[in-house]
Order: C-alpha cells, then sequence, then structure tokens
C-alpha cells in the first residue's frame, strides 16, 4: 500500500505521538493512561492545534515530593510537565503547554494533565 504524501506525514507525526508516553515509562518516571487525543491539520499539513488529556500513575516525580516535603498546595511534577511541553512543541513545531489539574503531590489519587496549544488555551497559559 502506498501512502500519498499527506497521508504519511500525518501517520509519522500520530506515530511521533505515541512515543513519548512510551519513553516516560520506560524511564520508570511514570504510567502514562491518556484519556483524549485530538489534533487539527492545516492545508499544508502543519500542525494548526493539538488538546490532549491523561493521567500520570505512580508518578516518581510527586512521591519524591510528599517523601521530603509532605503534600504540596499546588502541582509538583515539574520535570513530567517540562518534559512532555517540549516533546509536543518539537513535533507539533510550535508552542504546547501542558499543565496539571490533580497532582499526587498535593493529596490527590494520581496526576491529571491537559496539553494544547496556546490558542487552544485562548492565548494564556
Ligand atoms: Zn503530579
Amino acid at each position: 500500500m502506498t501512502l500519498k504524501n499527506e497521508e504519511k506525514s500525518q501517520a509519522i507525526t500520530r506515530e511521533s505521538f505515541k512515543k513519548g508516553p512510551t519513553l516516560h515509562m520506560m524511564r520508570g518516571y511514570t504510567e502514562v493512561v491518556r484519556t483524549h487525543f485530538s489534533i487539527d491539520y492545516n492545508s499544508d499539513q502543519s500542525v494548526q492545534c493539538i488538546h490532549v488529556e491523561g493521567k500520570w500513575l505512580n508518578s516518581y516525580e510527586a512521591e519524591e515530593y510528599i517523601k521530603q516535603f509532605g503534600c504540596s498546595n499546588s502541582p509538583v511534577c515539574h520535570t513530567l510537565v517540562g518534559y512532555a511541553s517540549g516533546y509536543y512543541s518539537e513535533i507539533c513545531q510550535k508552542s504546547v503547554y501542558f499543565k496539571e489539574v490533580s497532582c499526587k503531590g498535593m493529596g490527590d489519587s494520581h496526576c491529571s494533565y491537559v496539553g494544547k496549544t496556546l490558542q487552544e488555551w485562548g492565548g494564556r497559559y
């Protein structure tokens, strides 16, 4: 089966998105469960906007934080958020920002993240 060029580039991009969570898990930082993924492309196949949501289970960063400092009143998984933001921004070739909406470091049962392009955040992050 031969893919047209544009289909091929989308296939490659979708494959790339799956590798980020895999790398996280291989490094033993966390277990990733993605609950939402949507992406829109411009007519030139560049990424127009992206919206992903999911959970980080057993975040190593949150567990270490709690051991050392106890419960936080703000999310603590800066490495996970930074890694995800950097990874997605690189693939999309535009700024994608992740933030945690719940965090094990705050006493929540797991960490939940939302990642969107700046436009999807309403221009404010
Ligand atoms: Zn967290």
